[in-house]
């Protein structure tokens, strides 16, 4: 391909505006934007139609009328002073119609408007654009068979980044930025979309009586305090988010404690329109408002791709669960100490618990008692410790659920068993 040949072709066919030429010749060099490489190419094509006309004057009369009225200064003022009497009537770029520094401009005000709105570091500008201009842009490389050029939607995605970019002194980030605008440019209308925010931390729960998250049935009436809840308290306000989910590592039920080094957990608030807050001071702020019921640890910063890998991590986590239960015999030590024996290193094979069979299927778990000791304290009140695998379900352990737990304690002593107070001591790599 001949580079002036080509340019002269174009030019003489339909006229361009310097972004929309340059754009199909720009990966020729990487450098420069595609309004600058258009200018140099019809400065380029300007100089040697000078030289040619040197040599065969009136046939580039034609060139140099295309550039001027595709809008080349140089040209209007070289017909101007050389052939005054040509009129020269200035035409609308065939792709855009010379509005596209326009559209940029528009959609950078409208955008550095919307972005007062929030707080973010990282940011990405997306486009819907009218069908007609990209086709036509096609239309232009595929009949002048150009190789060389850009996608419109790539020239004016990166322009408007990198413009917005250097306005609010904010990185552009493709992958999961902190926040997202959708400019539609056949409306000049933004949208904002404003990604979460995930911290990770753990939290001890003193109590017994608090749920983990929220009740989310159709009983809107209950009221059991829950982990949720108290962090939406304390996280809505400090980063003025919508919302709050709350993913935690695996759960303990309401009436069972949870100690040691607590239950990690990773809280995700929802479209928070502050980011920029000083972590240390939010688990003494949650601490000092619900610290007689739960307390959290540290919050860090942690992105998505962490929930799952905590979810996974929980199933594989080995707890220690201490139980205080009744049985309705009384039983001897020498019993006691042979059912840890028993359990000690045994595999556990559990159907699906009849309490929660509503919510889950009906299957078998085999999982692994690691240890398990017993304890008398008074009559027929005793202890258990047990460390066994996560996703185990210990009461049902104790009580055999109706045989559905295999071997439990009941089973084992051949007694009934009645669980009076449970709570969690420990979670592995917690
Ligand atoms: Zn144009």
């Amino acid at each position: 391909m001949d580079l002036l040949n080509t340019l002269r072709k174009i030019l003489v066919s339909i006229p361009l505006c310097n972004r929309c030429l340059g754009r199909q010749f720009s990966s020729l060099i990487p450098s420069y934007d595609n309004e600058t490489k258009g200018r140099m190419l019809k400065d380029l094509l300007f100089m040697s139609e000078k030289i040619e006309k040197e040599e065969r004057s009136k046939k580039s009369l034609r060139v140099f009328k295309a550039l001027a009225e595709s809008g080349h200064d140089y040209s209007q003022n070289f017909i101007k002073k050389n052939s005054p009497g040509l009129k020269i009537s200035p035409k609308p770029c065939y792709i855009c119609g010379s509005e596209i520094n326009q559209l940029i401009n528009k959609a950078v005000e409208k955008i550095v408007e919307e972005a007062s709105k929030a707080e973010f570091d990282t940011f990405y500008v997306g486009l819907t654009l009218p069908i007609s201009l990209e086709e036509k842009d096609e239309k232009v490389k595929s009949f002048f068979k150009l190789g060389f050029g850009e996608a419109l939607k790539n020239d004016l995605n990166r322009e408007i980044n990198q413009k917005v970019g250097k306005l609010l002194g904010k990185k552009v980030r493709m992958k999961r930025p902190d926040v997202l605008f959708v400019y539609d440019a056949i409306n000049n209308k933004v949208t904002m979309q404003i990604n979460s925010i995930f911290l990770r931390s753990s939290y001890r729960k003193l109590v017994g009586g608090i749920a983990q998250t929220k009740w989310r049935g159709m009983d809107s009436n209950d009221v059991t305090p829950s982990i949720e809840k108290m962090l939406e308290e304390v996280l809505i306000p400090a980063f003025k988010g919508r919302k709050l989910k709350f993913h935690g590592a695996g759960r303990e039920d309401v009436d069972v404690k949870m100690l040691g080094d607590g239950r990690p957990f990773i809280v995700e608030i929802i479209e928070p329109k502050v980011r920029n807050i000083d972590l240390n001071n939010l688990h003494l702020e949650f601490n000092r408002r619900f610290g007689n019921m739960v307390e959290v640890f540290p919050f860090t910063k942690t992105s998505y791709l962490d929930v799952p890998r905590l979810k996974k991590e929980a199933e594989r986590r080995r707890k220690t669960y201490r139980i205080i239960f009744e049985t309705e015999r009384e039983v001897s030590e020498e019993e006691l100490k042979e059912i840890s024996e028993k359990l000690t290193g045994c595999l556990i094979r559990q159907r699906t618990p009849l309490r929660v069979l509503k919510r889950r299927g009906d299957r078998v778990r085999k999982k692994t008692v690691y240890q398990a000791f017993f304890k008398r304290l008074r009559d027929n009140l005793y202890e258990a410790i047990v460390t066994c695998s996560g996703g185990l379900y210990v009461k049902e352990l104790l009580h055999g659920d109706e045989g559905r737990t295999v071997p439990s304690v009941a089973s084992l002593l051949n007694t009934k068993v009645k669980i009076v107070e449970m709570e969690v001591t420990g979670i592995e790599g917690g």
